[in-house]
């Protein structure tokens, strides 16, 4: 797109909500034919420790997704005082069963255990979260690895607009090991030239105006500004925030401002409905190529065709 076409124009808004659903209903498919030919069902487990609200939620839906898609979901609540070795040894077990070939353990967990110990206690194997110190060193060496699930779904949104996405410029604003850091080394290779920035970057706008590609991870409403951003540029919002609006209602905003950016970019995410529901989309994605390495079964992942 020429780019004083793209400044006129109103960016393409990518649709995350109806990509989800498609991924999903690729990932249904291919484990419906994994189930022929196996006879073996895909078996997420997730681990819910405590009783926060929105976890609760979140692990209601991946249950119920990870049902409709054709895999078999358990459920292991332990109370909020369940202690660190109570927890490790629910990851133990499901360690060691046949029928579970993706475990997550939903973040955050009570103060005093220690998340770090539990999840590098997952089998890397079955670690469909992506956050087991050997899939994040596999992913940054290049290897095979299970990835974590939200960068997963910006790579993949990405790809909807640039089906190929070599030389272009990407900018990652954030460098966190959930986000910044992997979605990073998944952009690196598929080819970008990467930039992280973070809070100590200078000039960030100027940074940001380099890309073709920006990626925000921060935490911060909206504050990745219209001006920021290159006439034309793929604009992925990963922020989730809440603030209240003047008429005192809460809503939720990402970390562009985004009737700015949308008039100066060529496709942009809008917040809610655009990342968000990638995310469980690609653990169920995750859950799907974690059976077929473990059943020892090529199976075709939709999401990411070469
Ligand atoms: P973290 O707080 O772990 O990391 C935020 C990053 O932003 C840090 O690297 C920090 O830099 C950087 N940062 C903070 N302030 C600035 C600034 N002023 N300028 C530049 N960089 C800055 O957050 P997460 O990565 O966990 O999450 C980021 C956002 O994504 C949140 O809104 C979160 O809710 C959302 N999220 C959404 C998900 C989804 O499913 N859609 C899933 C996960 C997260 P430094 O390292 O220097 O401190």
């Amino acid at each position: 797109m020429a780019n004083g076409e793209a400044k006129m124009a109103e960016a393409r808004v990518i649709d995350g909500k109806a990509i989800a659903e498609r991924l999903r209903a690729g990932v249904a498919a291919a484990t419906r034919d994994l189930v022929a030919r196996t006879g073996r069902k895909p078996g997420l487990a997730v681990v819910l420790v405590g009783e926060d609200p929105a976890s609760q939620v979140y692990v209601r839906n991946k249950g119920r997704q990870t049902t409709e898609a054709g895999m078999a979901s358990f459920e292991h609540r332990l109370p909020a005082t369940a202690s660190e070795a109570e927890l490790l040894r629910v990851v133990a077990d499901l360690n060691a069963r046949a029928d579970v070939h993706g475990i997550l353990v939903q973040l955050p967990l009570p103060k005093h255990i220690d998340a770090r110990k539990v999840i590098e206690a997952i089998d890397p194997a079955k670690d469909v979260d992506g956050f087991h110190p050997i899939n994040a060193g596999r992913l940054s060496a290049g290897e095979a690895a299970l990835v974590p699930c939200t960068p997963l779904g910006c790579v993949i949104l990405a790809r909807t607009v640039h089906p190929c996405l070599a030389g272009l410029e990407a900018v990652v604003i954030g460098r966190s090991n959930i986000v910044g850091k992997p979605v990073a080394q998944l952009l690196l290779a598929e080819d970008c030239t990467v930039t992280i920035a973070h809070s100590r970057t200078r000039d960030l706008p100027a940074v940001v105006r380099r890309a073709d590609l920006v990626i925000a991870a921060v935490g911060r409403p909206e504050m990745v500004r219209g001006g920021w951003i290159k006439p034309g540029a793929t604009v992925v919002d990963v922020g989730i925030n809440r603030v209240t609006g003047a008429d005192g209602k809460g809503r939720l905003v990402g970390d562009v401002a985004y009737a700015e950016a949308a008039r100066v970019a060529g496709a942009i995410t809008p917040v809610p409905g655009g990342v968000g529901p990638m995310t469980i989309a690609c653990l169920l994605r995750n859950t799907l190529e974690a059976a077929g390495r473990q059943m020892d079964v090529e199976v075709a992942l939709p999401g990411l065709s070469a």
